[in-house]
Order: structure tokens, then C-alpha cells, then sequence
């Protein structure tokens, strides 16, 4: 069954999902594709150490240096259980300490090492790290971002690390994409419980006002990527102890994930708020053009910097090109107290997601969800920058007041290619439902 062959318009915007699937799938993903594996691209400095602002951590045994204590048979920790009998209300005590018992110390061992980062790095490369350091800090900055000023700042190799299935599951993802929906997304007007199937009640989104919408549809469009991207690689466990364990598309995890019948209805929806959310970046790169063109992407070796600065044009010119862009200056209308306060309420929402990305229990999952939050970030300040609320506030992004760092420009391109390529990857899953 087809049922992810979705049409029609996607919401609050006037561009049609075929429309986008064939601009993804035929144009955008192969170029972006073969950009990203550039050094420029593939290389990305981030934190992985900051602790958990909001709670004490959770991650059982998919942290690598989690205590392997608690992936002890018998040693669970009392919070896993406690969280676990929250999550399964209907089932029996005895029942759920049995459950998490069982073939514990194999589920860590195995989620241990899916989870655990490939730091190769050579130490040519460690040398050329310190080049562009020396460049990027000479360059004046937007903002200040943490980490980049933390030591434990960390380059990571992103082809190394692909962004797939860990493991990653249970209480510990669950409370994340929880705390996230539930205290930090706009929730519909008052008589409304998100129940515990939380953020699921998108029929309910039409209550909210634009920019709530907006916002909402981006995380959920985030979490579809997330989730579409373990299911294209999934890894199968050898046949009961014979051959390897292999990596392939698992349609049945994907079709359990976004077929109505499965999903309350939810599925295709959630797949359409992918698109919005790739519309979204879609527009921050083509308003970004003019200083994109001009950024110069640095790597110390000029005929590599002049190639990619090549290709990263043909992208921008098919970005650009591009008529159906979402138009943000319906967002944020009005200079009144209502508009300034829905605005400063969503930047504290976002700030707020991208501190709870800290808390991830995985470090692989971490490594993408920080990255993909950062890209996210990186395209509404661009949208959101200084006169941006008009569309034809474009060239002015090319003014020298606008900077983005280099960080910033990585993780934009690299969000918006984990968008582009669950796009893509719908389209291997029609073909197999086929
Ligand atoms: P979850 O995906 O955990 O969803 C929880 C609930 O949210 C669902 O029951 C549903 O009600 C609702 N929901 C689901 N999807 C949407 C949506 N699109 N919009 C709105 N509501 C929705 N796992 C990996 O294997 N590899 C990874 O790289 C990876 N990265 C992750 C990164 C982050 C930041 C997080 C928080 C988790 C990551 N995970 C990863 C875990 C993965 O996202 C799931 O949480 C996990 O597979 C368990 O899935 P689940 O079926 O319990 O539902």
C-alpha cells in the first residue's frame, strides 16, 4: 500500500509535495549529496560533553561513558524502572521489571556500540583544523556560540558517523521528544490535552495561529527526518546466530511509523510536516544567496575552496530559481506588544530545545540532533534577520552586519541534506510498498 504517495499542498504554503519531491529527488539531493562529502562539509565542531541542564542523565548504557553498572542484570536503575511503569500504565509491576530485565546487558552492549562516535581524525587533518580555526576566528561574529569557545569542543567526521539506527529507544528518547512537545512546543488554545500520545493531535494545530503552527511543524518535521533516517538504514540482526548483521531499508519499521491505520491517522501528516520543514530551510538558503556567494568556503587548499564554491553556486542557482518559496513575512506581522512577545516566546522555545539536545542519551543520536537543531537555528536567523521579514529583504543579507560562522554554515547545509535525503528516501519506501 502506497499510503505514502502524499499530494496536495503542503501546509500554510502554496507548494505542492510532488512538486517538491521532484525538485529534491532529481536535482538538490545529488548535488547536495556530493557536496557534503567535501571536507568543508563534513567535518563538524560540537560539544558533546555539556551536561544536562534539566535533568540528572537517564542514558543507561547508550552513553560511552555510561557506567556499565547499570546495564547489570538486577542493577537497573530505579529511575529506568520508574519511567518505565509511567510509560506502560496498563501493564503489571512484576511485568514491567521482568521486561527491562531481560536481555538487558545484550541491549546495552549492542546499544553501546551503535551509539559510540568514530573520532578518527588524522593527524594531517588536526593540522589543518588549526588553519581555519585561525581563520574562523578572525572573522567577526553574528552571536556567540558556546561551544565554540568551550574545550571541550570536538571535530567529528560526519561521514564517519552517519546518521541511522542505534538502538536509541524506551524511556530515555520518549522523555526527550516529550519534554520537547509537551513544554516546549505551542500547544493548541485552552480545552485541549495533548494525552498521552503527545503531539500527536495534529488535527488540533488548526487552533493555533501561524506562527505556533510554524513552529510546531518544524519539530515534528524534525522528528520524521530523525525517524525515516533510521528506518532507510536499519540494522537486522544475523539469522538466529547465522551470517552478519546487515544494514538495509526496513519498510515494516517505517511503515509502522507512518501508515494511518498504525499511526491514529497521524502518519502522512507527520510526513507532510517534513516537507514544510524542508521548505522552511529551503527558503533561509535562498535568502541567504547573496552571502553565500560571497562567504568563501575555506579549507586552506584554494583549487578545493574554488571547486566548491562552484558547486555550492549551481546549488544556490537552483535554490534560487525555485518559485514556490514559503513567504515568512506572514510570520511576525505588526510591530504590536502581542507580536514582539509570540516572538521572543518562540526564540525561548528554540533556545530551550536546543539545551534539552544535551540530555540525548546516544552520542551518535546527539551528534545529529545537535547538528540538525543548530541548522534549524541557523535558518530562522536567517529569516528572522534584521529587515528579513519581507521577501524582498534578500540581497540585503549580503550587507556586512550579517555574519554566520562557519559552524552555522556546515550545520545549515548538513540539516537541510538530512531533510533532502528522507525526502529521497520516501521515495525508496513507495517503491518497496509497491
Ligand atoms: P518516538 O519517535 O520516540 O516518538 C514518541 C511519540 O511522539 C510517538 O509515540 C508519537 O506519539 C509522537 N510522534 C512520533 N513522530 C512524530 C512526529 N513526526 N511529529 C509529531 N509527533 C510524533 N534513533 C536511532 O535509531 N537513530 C538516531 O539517529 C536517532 N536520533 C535521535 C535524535 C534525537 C534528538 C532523539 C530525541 C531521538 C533519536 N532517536 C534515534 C530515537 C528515535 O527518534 C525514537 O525515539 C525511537 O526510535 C523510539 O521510537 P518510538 O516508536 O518510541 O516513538
Amino acid at each position: 500500500r502506497c499510503f505514502c504517495k502524499l499530494h496536495g499542498e503542503v501546509d500554510d504554503c502554496s507548494c505542492r509535495v510532488e512538486t517538491l519531491d521532484s525538485l529534491n529527488n532529481n536535482k538538490i539531493y545529488p548535488r547536495l549529496n556530493s557536496l557534503l562529502a567535501r571536507n568543508y562539509f563534513r567535518y563538524f565542531k560540537v560539544n558533546l560533553k555539556k551536561t544536562c541542564p534539566f535533568w540528572s542523565d537517564d542514558s543507561r548504557c547508550a552513553l560511552k561513558d555510561c557506567h556499565v553498572n547499570v546495564c547489570k542484570k538486577d542493577d537497573v536503575p530505579f529511575k529506568f524502572i520508574e519511567e518505565y511503569h509511567l510509560d506502560n500504565e496498563k501493564h503489571e509491576k512484576n511485568k514491567y521489571s521482568k521486561d527491562v530485565n531481560v536481555g538487558f546487558e545484550e541491549r546495552c552492549a549492542e546499544e553501546r556500540e551503535l551509539s559510540a562516535l568514530d573520532k578518527t581524525i588524522s593527524e594531517e587533518k588536526k593540522a589543518e583544523f588549526q588553519n581555519w580555526r585561525e581563520y574562523d576566528e578572525a572573522l567577526p561574529m553574528f552571536c556567540d556560540i558556546d561551544d565554540e569557545q568551550s574545550n571541550d569542543v570536538e571535530y567529528v567526521d560526519l561521514l564517519l558517523n552517519p546518521e541511522r539506527y542505534t538502538g536509541y529507544k524506551g524511556p530515555s528518547p520518549r522523555r526527550i521528544w516529550r519534554s520537547i512537545y509537551e513544554e516546549n512546543c505551542f500547544k493548541p488554545e485552552k480545552n485541549y490535552g495533548y494525552g498521552p500520545e503527545y503531539g500527536a493531535d495534529l488535527s488540533l494545530e488548526s487552533s493555533m495561529c501561524l506562527e505556533k503552527r510554524v513552529f510546531f511543524r518544524l519539530i515534528s518535521g524534525l522528528h520524521t527526518s530523525i525517524n525515516i533516517h533510521l528506518c532507510d538504514q536499519y540494522l537486522f540482526p544475523a539469522n538466529n546466530g547465522f551470517g552478519a548483521s546487515k544494514w538495509d531499508h526496513n519498510l515494516k519499521e517505517f511503515q509502522s511509523r507512518f501508515d494511518p491505520e498504525l499511526t491514529n491517522g497521524q502518519g502522512p501528516q507527520r510526513l507532510k510536516n517534513l516537507y514544510f520543514t524542508y521548505l522552511i530551510e529551503l527558503r533561509a538558503l535562498a535568502k541567504a544567496v547573496p552571502y553565500l556567494k560571497e562567504a568563501g568556503f575555506y579549507t586552506g587548499d584554494p583549487t578545493e575552496d574554488s571547486d566548491l564554491q562552484v558547486g555550492v553556486n549551481n546549488l544556490l542557482d537552483i535554490i534560487k530559481s525555485f518559485p514556490d518559496h514559503f513567504d515568512e513575512s506572514q510570520l511576525f506581522r505588526g510591530n504590536t506588544k502581542e507580536t514582539k512577545q509570540l516572538k521572543a516566546e518562540f526564540v525561548q522555545h528554540f533556545r530551550n530545545i536546543t539545551r534539552i539536545m544535551d540530555c540525548v542519551g546516544c552520542d551518535k543520536c546527539k551528534l545529529w540532533g545537535k547538528l540538525q537543531i543548530l541548522g534549524m537555528g541557523t535558518a530562522l536567523k536567517i529569516l528572522f534577520s534584521g529587515d528579513s521579514m519581507r521577501p524582498d529583504s534578500i540581497v540585503k543579507l549580503g550587507n556586512k552586519d550579517f555574519q554566520l560562522t562557519r559552524t552555522e554554515i556546515v550545520a545549515l547545509f548538513n540539516a537541510f541534506g538530512r531533510l533532502s535525503s528522507s525526502i529521497h528516501a520516501i521515495e525508496t519506501f513507495r517503491k518497496l510498498a509497491r
